[in-house]
């Protein structure tokens, strides 16, 4: 069957090539995937960006848009399968990839599931939303009929990043607004503001997995 040598050289070979070609695309498609990240930052919402890749191809990307276009549904994963189906002009993903810098919250890993969708590359964990290992896995859950091939931590320390400087800059511009605030009037009514922005934040940090509160100290 074999040589002498005895270890069939030529399939590993090949199978460590195919590999290494997969890790370079995942890197390459999940720096799409932070660049539109920073799109979102750019618009004062939480940094998460994803692509969809099929054949090599992006066919759909998005970015989180919540508050932008006042819904809890603009996630980038929701947008960018949108985008993806209309582009095969099919409702399902098969023989798709996604990638996304952050992982998918319950909401999103559904639709991954209902898309079914071959693959998700992640970039950093979301431990206080995550539904696709971290509360949650609901794309690897047996009882439903499709599961969704999980590859994580492709520029993990990027990706988790962009988020901490997100709430860092947040953090600041909460403080100095309520500084500003203090000096301009020093009215209850300002301080009530500053409070519920401030909660805003929190909240918007606690979906987004961000580990230290954004609550001004
Ligand atoms: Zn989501």
């Amino acid at each position: 069957m074999n040589g002498e040598s005895g270890a069939p050289a030529l399939p590993d070979a090949a199978r460590d090539r195919e590999a290494a070609e997969r890790e370079k695309a995942d890197i390459r498609f999940m720096r799409r995937a932070l660049k539109l990240a920073e799109k979102a930052a750019a618009l004062g919402e939480v940094p998460i960006g994803c692509v969809i890749v099929r054949d090599g191809r992006v066919i759909g990307s998005g970015y989180n848009r919540r508050l932008t276009d006042h819904t809890t549904l603009a996630h980038a994963e929701l947008i960018a399968i949108r985008k993806a189906c209309r582009r095969l002009g099919d409702s399902r993903l098969e023989g798709c990839t996604m990638y996304v810098t952050l992982e998918p919250c319950q909401m999103c890993a559904g639709a991954l599931v209902q898309s079914r969708i071959d693959r998700v590359v992640m970039g950093c964990r979301n431990p206080k939303a995550g539904c696709a290992g971290s509360i949650l896995n609901l794309l690897q859950e047996p009882a439903f009929n499709h599961q969704v091939e999980i590859t994580e931590g492709v520029l993990g320390e990027e990706c988790s990043q962009v988020l901490q400087t997100f709430f860092k800059q947040l953090r600041v511009r909460l403080k100095s607004e309520k500084a500003a605030r203090a000096a301009d009037a020093g009215e209850e009514e300002e301080a009530e503001k500053q409070d519920s922005d401030t909660a805003e934040a929190v909240k918007a940090a606690a979906e987004a997995g961000e580990p230290c509160s954004p609550k001004a100290d």
